[in-house]
């Protein structure tokens, strides 16, 4: 057996268990609750390798890199660190890390390399596709594009339109899903699901032509979900497509493209517990292999004389250069790490961590929200508090308390704007406000300390 054979029967055969457990717990998403607009707490899960969903909802979170940093504060003490800005990125899961560390002696360039490393390291590639194409719940023939992250994926999306496609999206966009598109009709942030998806449908009847609907599953600055079924829904009904912003529910959600009837997903890698630089575009493969080459160069191409052949399959064809290969095998150890442990775990730990924060917040710090304090979302809380600008207040929690959160905007000024009223109804008069989240390695120690923090601050 030749040495690539044996790669591919190792892959072939690693592959398809991944797959098989990743799919498996695809396999019937519409039964299951942690799909977009779910009710909290309702979580629920097949039994899996004989594992019960009591059991399963036990299983433990993976462990992530750098829990035990320790940070400085203003008067000299040393604290471990409470990372609250998940939101931003997530810090690497051990079993990532160890995924790299793996395949770094052997880290080479892939698809033209005959040496023993440069087969070896294409064959890890490449199997991260299909991991990444089966945690995303997508059809088998669906390209999965690398790119930098979400911001690069939409812009890659944004390349391939067919000409004259007019875009559909909400103002209450991140803006890596705002801006990308040269024709686009922008709605007002709905004020309710049930309007959003009335919106979308009266903006896409009145569009002649190609029409993209591109919507966020999960928002970064409320993390309400978004209706997403809904909208794939009517999207469809209209002959329209839609691609959905899938950056922070990616890693708190199971993802479900085929079985939510969704044309394109995005997300990013570093919001996944995998900051190696990688994202991916998951999604219908026509009108990537029809459009140009998001890069041109060497490994797009299939043969180069006067004129240029450009490779028709999706991948290569956007793929062009030497790519991130270690993102990309630290992407799918996350996707592979997320799965194993299942999303009732990592569900829950969030749900019970966010509504502890909610629960404990004082008077004087105002919540922001679309949808009203109960419509289900990921662990994101953003807020603003009376008398006290949000840069001060993020200054605060890190140098006194050890806390890391985010302040501004959060590359979503129109939504945050409507949010907080156009003529600086915000409380701290500079529209802009704090955002806590809560991912895996989020402790109630870092929970109680940002709730004391803020009692403190009220009072000052
Ligand atoms: N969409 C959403 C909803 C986001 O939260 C972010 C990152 N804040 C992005 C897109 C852009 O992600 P990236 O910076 O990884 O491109």
């Amino acid at each position: 057996m030749s040495i690539l054979s044996i790669f591919d029967a190792a892959n072939t055969a690693e592959t398809a268990a991944t797959a098989a457990s990743i799919t498996s717990s695809n396999a019937s998403p519409g039964a299951s609750s942690v799909v977009a607009g779910a009710a909290p707490g309702a979580v629920t899960e097949g039994v899996t390798g004989g594992v019960t969903r009591a059991e399963a909802a036990d299983r433990p979170l993976p462990a992530v890199v750098g829990a035990d940093l320790l940070v400085p504060l203003a008067d000299g003490r040393q604290v471990p660190y409470a990372n609250l800005d998940y939101a931003a990125s997530a810090p690497c899961l051990e079993p990532v890390r160890a995924a790299v560390a793996e395949a770094l002696p052997a880290y080479s360039s892939v698809h033209r390399g005959a040496g023993y490393a440069s087969r070896l390291t294409t064959a890890r590639y490449e199997r991260a596709r299909h991991t990444v194409r089966a945690f995303a719940g997508a059809r088998p023939g669906d390209a999965v594009v690398f790119t930098r992250n979400t911001t690069d994926a939409m812009n890659l999306l944004a390349r391939c339109l067919p000409e004259g496609t007019t875009v559909v999206v909400f103002d209450s966009e991140h803006h890596a899903s705002l801006l990308p598109w040269s024709r686009a009709v922008r709605l007002a942030p709905p004020p309710s699901p049930g309007e959003a998806v009335r919106a979308a449908d009266r903006a896409l009847a009145e569009i002649d032509g190609p029409k993209l609907l591109v919507v966020t599953a999960a928002s970064n600055v409320t993390g309400e979900l978004w209706p997403i079924a809904a909208l794939a829904h009517v999207a469809h009904e209209r002959g329209a497509r839609i691609a959905v912003d899938a950056a922070q529910y990616a890693p708190h959600r199971r993802l479900a493209v085929a079985a939510l009837d969704l044309d394109y997903v995005a997300f990013s890698g570093h919001k996944l517990y995998a900051p190696f630089g990688a994202g991916a575009l998951v999604g219908r493969p026509d009108w990537l292999a029809q459009a140009e080459p998001y890069l041109r160069g060497g490994g797009a191409t299939r043969n180069v004389a006067d004129e240029v052949e450009w490779s028709a399959d999706p991948e290569q064809r956007h793929e062009a250069g030497t790519p991130n290969v270690l993102g990309a095998i630290a992407l799918a150890a996350a996707c592979e790490a997320l799965t194993a442990t299942g999303w009732t775990p990592i569900v829950r730990h969030e749900e019970r961590l966010t509504a502890r924060l909610r629960a404990g917040l004082p008077e004087g710090v105002r919540e922001l929200a679309l949808w009203g304090p109960d419509h289900p979302r990921i662990g994101v809380v953003s807020f603003t508090v009376a008398g006290h600008p949000a840069r001060e207040v993020a200054e605060i929690l890190s140098t006194e308390y050890g806390i890391g959160v985010r302040d501004g905007r959060f590359c979503a000024h129109p939504f945050v704007r409507a949010l907080l009223g156009e003529d600086g109804d915000c409380a701290d008069g500079t529209g802009a406000a704090v955002r806590a989240s809560i991912g895996i390695g989020t402790t109630e120690e870092h929970i109680d300390r940002l709730i004391t923090a803020l009692h403190d601050i009220v009072r000052r």
